[in-house]
């Protein structure tokens, strides 16, 4: 028997996902899941989307217990999906064709609609968790969807603080930080749509935000304009981060949208990137300051890591030239 279920943690005030049957899932080394002809991914695709076969969330979820009285568990209920963005068992964003990136996001903005509609649904959170450092069991490149039955606590804050800001000063923060960036420092490359910026608040190593410049909610709002930039600002940071040193960065990749319930046009849509290596053979550890207290510390000027990131950049732009692709933004001196 597994459960699915949602604990409340009573002093942060926040669910903890808790499933009991995941701990037999694949681990590495076996026959690779998602290549093609494989029986979850069958064959004749480039871009697919499938429910993930060992699910923290489950629409049928079954709960463990009753919680004693200071706490609440609740059904785990929710969908966990996998989007396989090549049939090639190798790579990165950079090292898919710049066709079917627009599909990967066209994908991750039905999904987000789709997800939407089911009534128990509260949030859709599209990731990407790249490389072993960061904890991944399947190397075939893939991104992961989580319809949630709870608003995440970290979203709860950017929307509490958005509308603080917006009431504050009539504006939106993302839109003031756009206008303000555009063209300065902080700034690595920019297209019609989006902007690259190693954000002055940045937490960990050379993390960057993609802001898009129109105010929307939702990945499912995109424009056809929109998703195409999108695709290459993607196209541009991952190659970016892979130029910084002599081997594919490890990182994390997570999609801020708004709730998918009610209206919150305070919120504005941004993609957030988390790379964990100070330097080649350095990391950068979330210990006992950061996680046992959420308070970040920052081992560098970030308006350092961004020359090193300009340079990446630059060095990302040339083997995307032998690739055949030429950006459609500039990149900022
Ligand atoms: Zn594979
Ligand atoms: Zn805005
Ligand atoms: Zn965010």
């Amino acid at each position: 028997m597994s459960f699915n279920e949602i604990r409340w943690h009573p002093l942060l005030g926040t669910w903890n996902i808790v499933a009991s049957g995941r701990a037999t899932r694949p681990w590495r080394d076996v026959k690779c899941p998602f290549c093609p002809g494989a029986p979850e991914t069958g064959e004749g695709w480039d871009v697919i989307s499938l429910d993930n076969r060992y699910p923290s969330l489950s629409t049928t979820p079954v709960i463990s217990a009753a919680a004693p009285s200071f706490s609440e568990t609740r059904p785990g209920y929710g969908r966990c999906k996998v989007v396989i963005e090549t049939p090639d068992h190798e790579g990165d964003l950079d090292t898919i064709s710049f066709k079917n990136l627009v599909k990967y996001v066209e994908i991750l903005g039905r999904e987000t609609e789709e997800l939407a509609r089911d009534p128990e649904i509260k949030y859709v959170a599209p990731f990407r968790n790249k490389g072993e450092l960061i904890g991944v069991s399947i190397h075939h490149p893939h991104s992961q969807i989580y319809a949630l039955p709870f608003i995440p606590l970290k979203i709860e804050r950017e929307l509490e603080f958005m509308t603080r800001y917006n009431r504050e000063k009539g504006t939106c923060v993302i839109c003031d930080i756009v206008k303000e960036e555009q063209g300065g420092g902080r700034v690595v490359y920019s297209n019609r749509d989006f902007i690259l910026i190693l954000p002055f608040y940045a937490q960990w190593p050379h993390e960057c935000h993609i802001y898009p410049r129109r105010h929307f909610q939702l990945l499912s709002e995109l424009t056809a304009m929109e998703k195409e930039s999108l695709a290459d600002i993607l196209l541009i940071t991952v190659a970016m981060y892979n130029s910084l040193f002599s081997f594919s960065l490890p990182y994390m990749m997570v999609i801020h949208q708004a709730p998918v319930k009610g209206q919150h046009p305070q919120y504005h849509l941004h993609i957030e990137f988390y790379t964990i290596h100070r330097y080649a053979d350095k990391l950068k550890y979330a210990a006992g300051i950061e996680w046992g207290y959420w308070a970040f510390t920052y081992d560098e000027l970030p308006e350092n890591r961004v020359k090193e990131l300009k340079q990446a950049a630059r060095k990302a732009v040339e083997r995307l030239g032998k690739q055949q692709y030429s950006p459609l933004g500039v990149f900022q001196p």
